[in-house]
């Protein structure tokens, strides 16, 4: 007999979905890629069983046949307190905005890859994890970009590069919850507050400066990604 100790138990997922097709081809990928699984086929039947299951992170499709997704995400999130992906065919920025706003994690558009949900589903259990243990890396690294958050440092290629305090905080900003999509609104009522009026224009020009000072070319951004009509995320490798 085997001493060795219990695995950890695999993250649980709950999939909030009415469309059988799709239900499957996630159950099926998402069971083979190890995780632990729940299904709801409408928005009643997810908030019981979020109640219920506490899942550790909740893909949540916005066309339910008995609610609008939207209206089960501002209840779940009313209370859970882990992440939550929208999936949805809904392409408009309102309803990204709307999501993000409302406090989802994320956003995908169907149809996306196995592979961009598999990523998006590890940022988000890992930003949770972060969260819930109050430990932050106080020390971003991607590729040839290192943010010191502590000292305040930036570096390119371990070469400093300097940078004005707001663009330190808009980077900043981005380094805490990267890998994930901020709002403009968001964006701007963190660097700026609640109080001031600037345009997401305003924060275009501040991008433009950031990017020039880190992007090895501003024009094709690898960090610095621009969520068309949405927002921006800081891409992680
Ligand atoms: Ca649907």
């Amino acid at each position: 007999m085997s001493n060795a100790p219990t695995p950890p138990l695999a993250p649980l997922v709950m999939i909030v979905e009415d469309e059988g097709p799709m239900r499957r081809f996630l159950r099926s990928f998402l069971s083979g890629s190890g995780y632990r699984l729940q299904e709801a086929a409408s928005g009643a039947a997810a908030l019981q069983l979020a109640a219920e299951k506490a899942p550790d992170i909740t893909l949540l499709d916005l066309g339910l046949p008995d609610m609008d997704g939207q209206d089960v995400l501002i209840k779940l999130r009313s209370w859970l307190k882990t992440p939550i992906v929208v999936l949805s065919v809904r392409d408009q920025d309102t309803q990204k905005i709307t999501a993000l706003d409302h406090g989802a994690d994320d956003y995908l558009i169907k149809p996306f890859s196995t592979g961009e949900l598999l990523a998006r589903i590890r940022v988000a259990l890992r930003h949770a994890a972060e969260q819930r243990s109050g430990v932050e890396s106080s020390v971003f690294e991607s590729a040839d970009l290192k943010v010191d958050l502590a000292a305040r440092r930036v570096f390119v290629r371990q070469t400093e590069v300097h940078l004005t305090p707001i663009e330190f905080k808009l980077l900043s900003i981005l380094v805490h919850h990267c890998g994930r999509v901020l709002t403009h609104q968001h964006l701007l009522q963190e660097v700026w507050g609640p109080k001031r009026s600037q345009s997401p224009q305003h924060l275009r020009v501040f991008m433009a400066g950031l990017r020039r000072k880190i992007e090895p070319d501003p024009a094709q951004p690898k960090y610095l990604v621009t969520e068309q009509g949405v927002g921006y995320r800081l891409a992680m490798e």
